[in-house]
């Protein structure tokens, strides 16, 4: 299909923090043919594209007035006509309309939410067939986050995300029905030992802990309740978001302060002790030594995340690739900003022999597109919070969907 953009329109929505954010029809030939949404970070590495927000007593500050008026007046002008399939060319206009490094003028939100409805408007079949192309595809294994800390809860553990990885299974439906039913033993072994409270922007239980640790044992206890064999067939993996624990005198946790190598080896020792594959964001964004460091030592036996760390950009990927500061990265659309951006560094990573991990945020929206570029782009990994709340499930829901015709579920090791 080709077709030239005849209109876009933008609106604000609400996500699944109650804030509002961008969401845009794009229009090809007169038909509203794509609609998409855009996510946005609470622990935000301080490297992101920037999300335009008002500012001002209105939305608590959060309104995307301006952003919306964005899309609607200087971007929309400058696309229409253009032709939707031609994605590179789309976001190479956005960018250079912008014109900035960090795309501050007009904001990623906006032009995230461009980018992404001009994707879905230019696929004429399913969304991760139309991204495979002539690719190989295959059904993410995910990472789903069942106990929540750091920035999405209101509890005492430092530790972001406690999530269980259901690996060792030959279908998709049976790894999330692994993951599902762990989500509910684990729901039975707080409220056992008197920790069940609220749960966390992502889904998953936020209890105040002794310890992080705590949350290690507790993760292991609702495999093993559940039923299935941690190591072999569900494992743990966690994102310690540790920027935001990271302060001038070291990393605050456990209420002491640690060096990046004293925090690197209570790392290698839950690594002894728990059935640990992968390890997000485990050191401050600027803290590139304690980062190599832990990757020479560890990065054999788990695999070792950036997120923050690299903020799917380019530079910052390349300059860890050199320095061996990790073995993988986190893919997240709305720290680039563009689609054609976030593919790039998907196809760096790769090359460089990087795992990927395609990422939610934990403000989501309905829009499910990350299950469909995981898919498409044969990535191996998807991370997307608790399988509970409609905002997580959604991505779940449509891995469900693609994987009635793709029966290729990706294997981890
Ligand atoms: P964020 O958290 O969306 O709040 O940044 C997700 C993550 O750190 O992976
Ligand atoms: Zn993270």
């Amino acid at each position: 299909m080709s077709g030239a953009i005849s209109d876009l329109s933008a609106r604000a929505i609400l996500d699944s923090r109650g804030n509002p954010t961008v969401e845009v029809d794009c229009y090809v030939d007169g038909q509203l043919q794509g609609r998409a949404a855009v996510p946005s970070g609470a622990s935000t590495g301080s490297y992101e594209a920037i999300e335009l927000r008002d500012g001002g007593d209105l939305w608590v500050g959060k309104g995307v007035t301006s952003a919306v008026a964005n899309v609607n007046g200087e971007i929309r002008d400058a696309l229409i006509g253009m032709d939707v399939t031609d994605q590179e060319s789309i976001d190479a206009v956005l960018i250079s309309l912008d014109g900035t490094e960090n795309k501050a003028r007009l904001g990623a939100n906006a032009m995230l939410g461009v980018s992404m409805a001009c994707l879905r408007a230019a696929s004429p079949r399913a969304l991760w067939e139309h991204i495979a192309g002539d690719g190989q595809s295959s059904i993410p294994v995910p990472q789903m986050n069942i106990l929540n800390g750091g920035a999405h809860a209101a509890s005492n553990v430092d530790i972001q995300e406690f999530m269980v990885v259901p690996h060792g299974f030959n279908s998709f439906s049976d790894a999330l029905r692994a993951g599902v039913e762990i989500y509910h033993s684990l729901k039975s072994v707080l409220k056992e030992e008197g920790l069940l409270g609220g749960i966390g922007d992502e889904g998953g239980f936020a209890p105040n802990l002794p310890r992080n640790e705590d949350g290690l044992r507790l993760v292991l206890s609702a495999i093993s309740g559940a039923g299935y064999t941690p190591g072999e067939q569900v494992s743990i993996a966690l994102d310690c978001a540790a920027q935001e624990f990271c302060h001038d005198d070291g990393y605050h946790i456990d209420g002491g302060v640690l060096s990046g190598s004293e925090l690197g080896q209570l790392y290698s020792s839950w690594l002894d002790n728990y059935p640990i594959v992968s390890l997000e964001d485990a050191f401050g964004e600027d803290d590139w030594g304690a980062w190599s460091e832990f990757t020479t030592r560890e990065g054999h036996r788990v695999q070792v995340v950036g997120d923050d760390l690299y903020v799917t950009n380019p530079t910052r990927l390349s300059k860890g690739i050199a320095e061996g500061a990790s073995n993988a990265i986190l893919i997240k659309l709305n720290q680039i900003g563009t689609v054609s951006e976030t593919m790039r560094v998907i196809e760096m990573a790769r090359s460089a022999g990087f795992s990927t991990i395609i990422s939610h945020r934990s403000g989501e929206t309905a829009d499910h597109m990350i299950s469909d570029l995981a898919v498409g782009t044969n990535a191996g990994q998807i991370k997307t919070g608790a399988p509970a709340r409609s905002d997580r499930t959604a991505k779940y829901n449509q891995l469900i969907r693609i994987s009635e015709q793709c029966d290729n579920y990706a294997s981890l090791f």
